[in-house]
């Protein structure tokens, strides 16, 4: 059996390093922020090629925490991909601006920035960027886009550890699973402006920048030095990781091509991938998860429900056939096990489960 994934292995990998970090922190007596977090902050920015890091309790927190930190509330729209993990949009509604979905290439699944502008309108004073599945998304573009209508771009980097941020603001989720995932939940903004920056903090500790001094009604979401601690460990195994996830992914692009029906992803011209999920598509999708299954090759949906059609959206009108490129996205996604912990000898046998299983059995009609 090769599951989607395994998070025992990364741990395992690392396990000394990781216990001499976490013990670290249980004999350091700093539990709530500290000299950790301060550090794995300064490394993140500096991996991340940004000037400011700042910890946050997961990824959710630090996407509202971007949004809330540049003003944007009430009365604001903010322009969002319509394919994305739903966090997007609740990050949007948390701060209680409007989602403006906007559909995706169907080659890159990333926002299409012709239909990007096209949506800007009056209210509009954001536009999020989801670098989904691990590919950046066009911010080059994007980022013209918004200088010359005068609107923000921010990224949601949730998937995208390892990825050129290109010097914008980006919010960063820690789930265990990223590719850079922490024991638990965590999440970071970095960013190059300072101002920006000191306004996160604040808002993160109680609206406080200093002790017991609320001059804005915070919230209470910051980095755990534990996670910190884990973190700074696995980052430094990053790039590494990232590599072997490359690798997979031009293995699958070579092998898996040409099968019938399916559809490999599509990757931009110039554009680069830290290949956090391998999302292919097939017309018969659940038939070929099944047949996957079967043969002991775990894979998973991202995702099965797109966000308008969830119950969270209900109320927002978007009825289906709103988005079809999302929802065909939600009927024929399927991602294959793609992490770097998988062998070789694995790789090969999930390519050729996978061969077989797409090929409909020998007599059945096509
Ligand atoms: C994981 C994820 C998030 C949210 O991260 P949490 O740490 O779980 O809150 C946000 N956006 C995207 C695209 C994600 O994949």
């Amino acid at each position: 059996m090769i599951p989607f994934l395994d998070l025992r292995e990364a741990s395992a990998e690392l396990g000394p390093e990781m216990e001499r970090a976490i013990e670290r922190v249980v004999q350091s007596g700093r539990y709530i922020l500290g000299p950790e977090v301060e550090a794995f902050e300064e490394e993140f920015a500096g991996y991340c090629g940004m000037r400011y890091c700042v910890g946050t309790g997961n990824g959710l927190d630090a996407l509202t925490l971007l949004l809330r930190g540049f003003g944007i509330g009430v009365g604001d729209d903010v322009i969002v991909p319509s394919n994305t993990y739903i966090a997007t949009w609740l990050a949007v509604s948390a701060v209680g601006a409007g989602v403006v979905p906007v559909e995706p290439d169907p080659v890159t699944y990333n926002l299409d920035p012709e239909r990007v502008e096209a949506a800007i309108g009056p209210r509009t004073r954001a536009i999020v960027a989801v670098h989904l599945f691990g590919q950046r998304a066009a911010m080059e573009t994007l980022g013209a886009i918004a200088r010359r209508r005068g609107v923000a771009l921010v990224a949601d980097a949730a998937q995208a550890h390892g990825a050129d941020l290109g010097g914008y603001s980006s919010a960063f989720s820690f789930y265990p699973s990223k590719n850079l995932g922490a024991l638990g939940d965590g999440g970071a903004v970095v960013t190059d402006d300072g101002a920006l920056a000191g306004r996160i903090r604040q808002l993160a500790n109680y609206g406080a920048r200093e002790k017991y001094l609320h001059e804005v009604r915070g919230v209470n979401s910051r980095l755990d030095p534990l996670q910190a601690a884990v973190l700074r460990v696995k980052l430094k195994h990053l790039d590494q990781w990232n590599l072997r996830r490359l690798r997979i992914a031009a293995r699958y692009l070579d092998q898996l091509d040409g099968i019938p029906g399916l559809v490999l992803p599509g990757v931009d011209d110039g554009g680069d991938s830290v290949w956090h999920i391998f999302a292919v598509r097939h017309p018969q999708r659940d038939w070929l998860a099944r047949r996957l299954r079967e043969k002991g090759i775990g894979t998973m949906i991202h995702y099965p429900v797109p966000p308008h059609l969830s119950g969270a959206y209900r109320d927002a009108g978007f009825g289906r056939g709103s988005f079809p490129i999302a929802e065909e996205m939600a009927e024929e996604e399927l991602s294959l096990p793609l992490h770097p912990h998988l062998t070789g000898k694995q790789v090969d046998e999930i390519i050729q489960s996978v061969c077989l299983a797409a090929c409909p059995p020998a007599g059945a009609a096509a």
